[in-house]
């Protein structure tokens, strides 16, 4: 790090809950400012984002239409009244959201963050089934709130806390392509979800994405829409990182005509905007009270006219560029380039689609020194992976096909020197 940041990190260092922000001689950069596929830190260097920050800045970083969506609501109406006072800027985003979802989902909740919308998705299986279980999935990563913990596949951030959460999720295990055919891994859902009476949803991710990047067998999803049907147990799909494009296709369950009853979005809904959404059919979201002057269940920034000004941009530049599309195009392209990567000892496995890829390396050390060659040669990458030995390439949807090509030859040199 250079001076100005080793500077920035000292002071950071002093007033962040030092949870947060792992600092390091050479890590991270601080980011000044970004604009499409490019970041630029506080020294002026350069860098190329294979991560859309979190696989927010899917329709690229300050997308101009969005920022000026966004500025423009801004200076009108920053802020409305939650459950109170509603904008028409909502009532627009609302019925853009219909249109777009998986047929017969036309009911949503909006919220702030991720953890939020799956939050708002358990509190609407409960109310809608009467019972009060969850299933998921190990690795699963549905966000750290309490209440998100509580279905969350992954041990280390569930430890500490563990205590505290209430009664313990149904986990089964995630398939991966790799190693299990679609049959079998149907069965063991079957068999476990099958033993219980007591289950109001399951929540899956279609892709895992914390996880590292795991694929389930083609049909998993097909056949999980099935099973929750027949034990009429709710099937919530949390799309906040596959959704929008990611995969190739507006949502990841639209790859396999799969409609869930609930729907869960954030990230790149807002492009940069903090919004999410729970989306669900009428039969199930009118399970909820009808308001009669009090919200059973609302927040402060529900519905925040500057986040609905900017998802609706998102939307519509997502179906103006086509961008599920190019994702499809762009996924065509990268997946037999990463494959490539495995001529590489380290390199364990390449999974994913559209533009969501995992490299799977032999460990988190490998994993976490590839992501630091790779910075310093311009590119910013993800680790993840339960246990850190993944890296994650979710690059904007916006990205042109020479310089994602290029930035996957930056990766390789990295990986070739990390070894
Ligand atoms: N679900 C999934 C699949 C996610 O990837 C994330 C965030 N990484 C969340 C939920 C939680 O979202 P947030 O961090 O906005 O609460």
């Amino acid at each position: 790090m250079s001076r100005r940041q080793d500077a920035l990190a000292a002071r950071l260092r002093r007033v962040e809950s030092r949870n947060v922000t792992y600092l390091a001689d050479d890590f991270p950069i601080f980011w000044d400012c970004a604009r499409g596929v490019r970041i630029r830190d506080v020294d002026g260097a350069r860098y190329v984002d294979l991560t859309a920050a979190f696989g927010v800045a899917s329709t690229g970083h300050a997308n101009p239409r969005v920022v000026a969506a966004a500025a423009a609501q801004a200076r009108r109406l920053a802020h409305g009244m939650g459950d109170v006072h509603p904008t028409p800027v909502r009532v627009a985003l609302l019925e853009r959201l219909a249109e777009i979802a998986p047929r017969g989902l036309d009911k949503t909740f909006l919220a702030t963050t991720g953890s939020e919308a799956v939050e708002a998705a358990l509190k609407t299986a409960v109310l809608a089934t009467g019972r009060t279980r969850f299933a998921a999935y190990r690795g699963a990563y549905h966000g750290l709130s309490l209440g998100t913990l509580g279905v969350g596949g992954i041990e280390r951030f569930r430890r500490p806390f563990a205590a505290a959460l209430g009664p313990e999720a149904l986990l089964l295990d995630f398939p991966d392509a790799s190693s299990v055919d679609v049959g079998e891994a149907a069965q063991r859902a079957r068999d476990a979800l099958g033993a219980r009476r007591d289950i109001a949803a399951l929540l899956i991710e279609p892709i895992q994405g914390r996880a590292g990047c795991v694929v389930p067998p083609a049909g998993y999803l097909a056949a999980v829409r099935a099973i929750c049907s027949e034990l009429g147990i709710l099937m919530i799909a949390d799309e906040i990182y596959t959704g929008f494009g990611r995969t190739g296709a507006w949502f990841a369950v639209d790859r396999e005509g799969v409609v869930p009853d609930l729907l869960c979005l954030g990230k790149a809904l807002g492009g940069g905007f903090p919004i999410s959404a729970t989306i669900g059919g009428s039969q199930v979201m009118d399970a909820w009270p009808l308001s009669t002057g009090e919200a059973l269940h609302t927040s402060t920034y529900l519905g925040n006219p500057v986040g609905c000004a900017a998802a609706l941009a998102v939307i519509n530049e997502m179906a103006r560029r086509r961008l599920p599309e190019r994702a499809a195009r762009l996924g065509l392209a990268l997946g037999p380039r990463l494959e490539l990567l495995r001529r590489h000892p380290t390199v364990l496995a390449v999974r994913g689609c559209g533009l969501l890829w995992g490299v799977q390396l032999r460990d988190a050390a490998v994993a976490n020194s590839v992501v630091k060659r790779a910075l310093a040669g311009g590119i910013i990458l993800l680790q993840s992976g339960t246990n850190g030995d993944v890296v994650v390439i979710s690059p904007p949807l916006v990205i042109g096909k020479r310089r994602l090509l290029h930035a996957i030859d930056v990766l390789e040199v990295a990986i070739a020197g990390a070894a």
